[in-house]
């Protein structure tokens, strides 16, 4: 798999137009998989994977973990569907839907999908599982983490979403899921509590837990482990010093414009 990030940063991002992005800024989150799939779709991303020289006109399935606007903005969305050669996919929770206000000409540009709690769809060669993430949005939405497979790369894409959520780890488990690569929430830095405990990680919270899906075998050590949707100003950022703990706990911190295959 090539994993391309258009967009590594938290809420506080620059949700602003590419051009005044500065070298180093982090933009919203957005990622793209074999260049045919993009999980969340920020104000920035479309531009910037243009600018890269990525071809929008190949993606072809969007995936969306939550309707919070550093995950998804209606023009980007927009910008894909006109780009693309025939209707795009747009899959999401179906409980965000109230919350992403598509207007009816919105829906005729795409095939709006939802998908269910543990639900495993099959598209762009993919199987990709849908799981709730711990992290709130929408007064009645199920935000998710996904599972992305194909050939035989296994991987987790959990932004946004602190810990996980006990049936997600109990599905993980109960099926035997390895991953090759995990992508894991790294909002907040080495603080000793924080009260963004139940939406995001900290470092110590990480710890933790990569520990204990190594000892469970669902992180093997030869695992590709990235660190995404890093804290920025004015919230809680991570701070330069972070990244090497990050590192120490075997995680590739990402940024802006990053390429990862395994
Ligand atoms: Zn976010
Ligand atoms: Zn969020």
């Amino acid at each position: 798999m090539r994993l391309l990030f258009l967009g590594t940063g938290a809420a506080g991002a620059k949700k602003i137009p590419e051009s005044e992005i500065k070298p180093g800024q982090r933009r919203c989150a957005s990622m793209s998989i074999d260049r045919t799939v993009v999980v969340d779709v920020a104000l920035q991303s479309f531009d910037f994977a243009t600018k890269l020289g990525e071809d929008p006109s190949a993606v072809t399935d969007i995936f969306l973990s939550h309707s919070h606007p550093d995950h998804f903005q209606r023009s980007t969305l927009l910008q894909y569907a006109a780009a693309a050669k025939q209707r795009i996919n747009f899959w999401c929770h179906e409980t965000a839907v109230p919350y992403l206000h598509l207007t009816e000409e919105d829906l005729e540009q795409i095939n709006l999908c939802t998908m269910k709690n543990m639900q495993k769809i099959q598209t762009a060669g993919m199987t990709v599982t849908a799981l709730p993430a711990n992290h709130v949005a929408g007064p009645d939405e199920q935000p998710v983490h996904y599972i992305f497979e194909k050939d035989d790369q296994v991987l987790f894409y959990g932004c946004d979403g602190g810990w996980l959520r006990c049936d997600t780890w109990q599905y993980m488990r109960k099926n035997g899921i390895v991953f090759t690569a995990m992508i894991l929430d790294s909002t907040v830095g080495e603080l000793p509590g924080n009260f963004r405990i139940g939406e995001h990680n900290t470092i110590p919270m990480l710890r933790l837990l990569v520990a204990a899906m190594r000892e469970s075998g669902v992180l093997p050590p030869k695992a590709t482990l990235i660190a995404n949707h890093i804290g920025v100003p004015p919230y809680d950022a991570l701070k330069k010093g972070d990244y090497g703990l990050l590192t120490e706990l075997g995680m590739t911190v990402t940024h802006d414009g990053l390429v990862i295959e395994f």
